[in-house]
């Protein structure tokens, strides 16, 4: 049964009368893929559902966080007690407490850490404190990772290899993004002549661990191990933005499932289980070099707010349980193969990716190592077909060709059947 939307159109025209483009975050437009946004009612488990009724299974989860699945029955009830208590109050309270031993415990590589209130924050202050920390103003970023929309990090490479860097927006003033070097990501090659040039003037290197914002891009171990090798034969700090990762491809992250130890993490996302929160943490010597330790400025109104710590807490407690990412981790296998397999069956060339959680989809016969390869090699137009038959079959995947997917703990096996059985349907009309 085909979901047809006829409202969507008026709600989509309303929004754009008082809100920029009628959205809150660019991506939510369909502009990579064309057509209509789906405004949504309500969600639970896996499924959202459209202000018409029409119930579709979700693989965005809010673009992360809803690991456990939309509206989990133990979330909802600690972020109901934590209101019932009073939505915030500026002040210390036990639960960050108890949030920041729970990542300490899970993530050695952090001894201290920062609660705030986006990813995008935690990102900014950690370059900050990697800039305050080794007096340095550089920083290395690679293209197609995303960092949150900061002015440092909205940058792309210049026209010529390690160059100073360009804006990718506009209001990003030039002077800022000549401290930001952009380079290929996974390209061993070009971090070690970037070292050779600038290694000792360089504060930070920043990177997604695992890439999920150019499609998912899996980097080799070896360059995991080049840059943490150069880092710390530089005094550079390397910054590892598990926004997306953390939690999500494993207990552990990205950096567990490497085994290599950054100075610094970023966290957003999963942590707060749907509320608005994101963190900062790593190394106690780079750490005590923040306000009100250090001479490194940083704070929130709302940072380390009660509710999302409850609601994170409550969702620590099913993700550290027995099994969890295992029985994730069979359900991205399972999906990824049955849509593998149709493809096949259909002729149409398709790859796919997975860590823990996290999966890519991508419109090509090889898959991609770096954005170059995404942008270049996969077939946008194909997968904006697919995504709008998908959608009109019931299945909500990310309206962009540049994003990763995400599986969670209330997906069932019927939930994936019946995705391979759409994702079969519609491969057959490519
Ligand atoms: C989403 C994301 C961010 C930004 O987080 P916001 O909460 O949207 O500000 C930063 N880094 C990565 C890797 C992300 O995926």
């Amino acid at each position: 049964m085909t979901h047809i939307r006829p409202t969507n159109e008026k709600l989509f025209n309303d929004a754009k009368r008082h809100i920029a483009g009628g959205v809150n975050s660019p991506v939510r437009a369909f502009a990579g893929v064309g057509g209509v946004p789906v405004f949504v009612q309500r969600a639970k488990g896996a499924y959202i559902y459209d202000t018409e009724g029409h119930a579709y299974i979700d693989y965005v989860g809010s673009w992360g966080p809803m690991i456990l699945g939309h509206a989990h029955d133990k979330v909802i009830d600690a972020v109901k007690a934590a209101a019932e208590d009073g939505l915030s109050f500026g002040a210390p309270t036990p639960s960050e407490t108890t949030m920041a031993d729970l990542i300490c415990q899970i993530v050695p590589s952090i001894d201290l850490l920062r609660m705030t209130s986006s990813g995008t924050e935690a990102t900014m202050s950690a370059i900050r404190l990697a800039r305050g920390y080794t007096g340095r103003d550089k920083i290395v970023k690679f293209e197609g990772c995303y960092h949150g929309h900061s002015d440092s990090l909205l940058v792309k490479a210049g026209s010529g290899m390690l160059d100073i860097g360009e804006p990718t927006s506009k209001g990003v003033p030039a002077d800022f993004a000549k401290h930001t070097v952009t380079l290929p990501y996974n390209d061993i090659e070009a971090l070690t002549a970037c070292f050779e040039k600038f290694g000792d003037e360089l504060a930070c290197v920043i990177l997604e661990p695992i890439a999920g914002n150019m499609n998912m891009v899996i980097p080799s171990h070896e360059f995991h191990q080049a840059l943490r090798r150069l880092c710390t034969e530089h005094g550079v700090v390397l910054i590892f933005d598990e926004v997306m990762t953390g939690f999500r491809v494993g207990l552990g992250g990205a950096q567990a499932h490497f085994g290599i130890t950054p100075d610094l993490t970023t966290f957003g996302k999963i942590i707060g289980a749907g509320l608005p929160v994101g963190a900062f943490g790593g190394q106690r010597e780079i750490m005590e070099c923040i306000a009100p330790l250090g001479g490194v400025y940083q704070a929130g109104t709302l940072s380390g707010n009660p509710l999302a710590m409850r609601a994170g807490k409550a969702m620590f407690d099913e993700l550290t349980g027995e099994g969890f990412y295992e029985s994730l981790s069979k359900k991205t296998d399972y999906l990824i193969k049955g849509l593998k397999a149709a493809a096949d069956k259909h002729g149409v060339p398709f790859e796919t990716c997975a860590v823990g959680g996290m999966f890519g989809i991508f419109f090509t016969d090889q898959l991609p190592k770096n954005f170059n390869d995404v942008a270049s090699r996969c077939d946008a137009k194909k997968f904006a077909k697919f995504f709008h038959g998908m959608l009109d079959l019931g299945v909500y995947l990310a309206p962009s060709a540049f994003e990763a997917a995400f599986m969670s703990a209330a997906h069932t096996y019927e939930d994936l059947d019946k995705t391979i059985e759409a994702a079969d349907q519609v491969f057959s009309q490519l």
